[in-house]
C-alpha cells in the first residue's frame, strides 16, 4: 500500500517536497471479522490549501494535525472494495475525506456516494466536490450578488475562484480575476469567461491595478488570498459592499498572520465582511448538484483541471500549490477510472 507520509510538523515557511516522503505499507485487503469500516481503493486524491495548517502541530482548531510517520489524508474519490458500514456497499464510488495512499480503510466516514457517474469523476473533488460548495456558498449564500454588480476574485484561476467567476458571470456581473502568471491571466479572460484579469506579481502598487479594472469600485470580493490584496480591496470597495472571506493562503506559510490596516473601510462603506467554513453548509449539496450539473453538461460551466499521475509525484503536486504552480484545480490520479 503505497502512502505519502509528513516527516515533521512545519511550524512556518514554504512546505517542501522533502517534507513527505513516499512509502509502501501494508494492508490486508480484506475488512477485520466484525469491522464497521469501509475498505477503499483511492482514485483521486485532492490537493487543499488547508492541508497546509494540518502539517503544523495544531491548537484549538477546526481540522487535526497530520501525524508525523503517518499517511497524510484529505478529499479524495475512492471506490468501495469491502464495506462493515449498511449505509456503502461493494463496488460503490464514494468522494469524501480518506488517506493519502492506495487503499484505506475508513473508520469514521466523512463520505457523499457518486450518484452522477456520467460526469468525470475528479470533478468530486473539485467542481462537484468540496471546492464547488464553497464557491457556491460562498458567493450566493454569503455575498447576495445581483446582476450587473462588479465582482472581485483573488486566486481566481484555482479550484473555487474559477467556479465563482462562472458564477458571476452567468448572473450577469463584471467579474475580474487576479493570478499569479500571464498563462492564468489567460485562462481567466480566454477559456473562464472573465471580463479582465491581471497578473498581480507584476503589479507595482495593487491599489492602482483595483482602480484600473474597477473605476466605479467593488460591490463583491471573494477573498482567497488574504494579507495586502484585502487591504487594497477596502480600499476599492463600494459602499454596501460585501466580502465573502473564504480564505487567505498568502498566510499560511507565516509564523504570524500580517496586519490588515484598511479595516476603517467597514464602517465608511457600510461593508458586509463575513468568513465561512464549507463544513456547515453541506445539507445544501443535493440542491447544489442540481444547479450545477445542467449547467455543465450545457457546457455553461467549464472546469480546468491540473491532474498528476501517481503518488510518486503527490508531494510535488501538494506544495506547488503555495508557489502557485497549479494551473486550475490540482488533482493526483492515484489509479484512473
Ligand atoms: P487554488 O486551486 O486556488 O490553489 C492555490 C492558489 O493560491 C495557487 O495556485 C496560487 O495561485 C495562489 N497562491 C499561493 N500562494 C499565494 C500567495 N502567497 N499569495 C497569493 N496567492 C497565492 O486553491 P483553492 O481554490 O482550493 O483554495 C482557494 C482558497 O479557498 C484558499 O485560501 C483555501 O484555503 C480556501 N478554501 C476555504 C474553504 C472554506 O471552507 N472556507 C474551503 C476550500 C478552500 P496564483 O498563481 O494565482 O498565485
Amino acid at each position: 500500500n503505497k502512502q505519502v507520509i509528513l516527516r515533521n510538523y512545519i511550524s512556518a515557511g514554504f512546505p517542501k517536497e522533502t517534507d513527505l516522503y513516499v512509502t509502501t505499507g501494508d494492508i490486508e485487503l480484506k475488512l477485520p471479522e466484525g469491522s464497521n469500516g469501509i475498505l477503499v481503493k483511492n482514485l483521486y486524491l485532492s490537493c487543499d490549501p488547508s492541508m497546509r495548517p494540518r502539517m503544523k502541530k495544531l491548537e484549538g482548531s477546526y481540522v487535526n494535525s497530520f501525524t508525523p510517520g503517518l499517511p497524510i489524508s484529505g478529499y479524495g474519490v475512492s471506490e468501495v472494495l469491502d464495506s462493515g458500514n449498511p449505509e456503502f456497499k461493494k463496488g460503490d464510488l464514494v468522494w469524501g475525506r480518506t488517506g493519502w495512499e492506495e487503499y484505506s480503510l475508513i473508520t469514521a466516514p466523512h463520505l457523499f456516494k457518486i450518484q452522477n457517474i456520467d460526469m468525470p469523476l475528479s470533478y468530486y473533488i473539485g467542481i462537484l466536490g468540496m471546492p464547488g460548495m464553497t464557491a457556491y456558498v460562498g458567493f450566493y449564500e454569503l455575498c447576495s450578488p445581483k446582476q450587473g454588480e462588479f465582482v472581485f476574485i483573488s486566486a481566481a484561476s484555482g479550484a473555487v475562484g474559477q467556479i465563482v467567476g462562472q458564477f458571476a458571470k452567468l448572473l450577469g456581473c463584471y467579474v475580474v480575476g487576479s493570478a499569479g502568471s500571464k498563462d492564468k491571466v489567460d485562462l481567466l479572460k480566454n477559456k473562464l469567461g472573465f471580463d479582465e484579469a491581471f497578473n498581480y506579481k507584476e503589479e507595482p502598487d495593487l491599489n492602482v491595478a483595483l482602480k484600473r479594472c474597477f473605476p466605479e469600485g467593488i460591490d463583491i470580493y471573494f477573498e482567497n488570498v488574504g494579507g495586502e490584496m484585502l487591504d487594497a480591496v477596502l480600499l476599492n470597495m463600494r459602499i454596501h459592499g460585501r466580502i465573502s472571506i473564504c480564505g487567505m493562503i498568502s498566510q499560511y506559510n507565516l509564523e504570524k498572520p500580517e496586519g490588515i490596516h484598511n479595516l476603517i473601510q467597514l464602517i465608511v462603506k457600510r461593508i458586509r465582511m463575513e468568513g465561512f467554513l464549507v463544513l456547515d453548509y453541506y445539507h445544501l449539496y443535493p440542491k447544489f448538484l442540481e444547479m450545477i450539473i445542467p449547467r455543465i453538461k450545457e457546457g455553461k460551466i467549464v472546469y480546468v483541471e491540473d491532474i498528476a499521475e501517481g503518488l510518486e509525484n503527490a508531494p510535488t503536486a501538494l506544495v506547488g500549490l503555495f508557489k502557485g504552480h497549479n494551473v486550475g484545480k490540482q488533482v493526483v490520479a492515484v489509479t484512473r477510472k
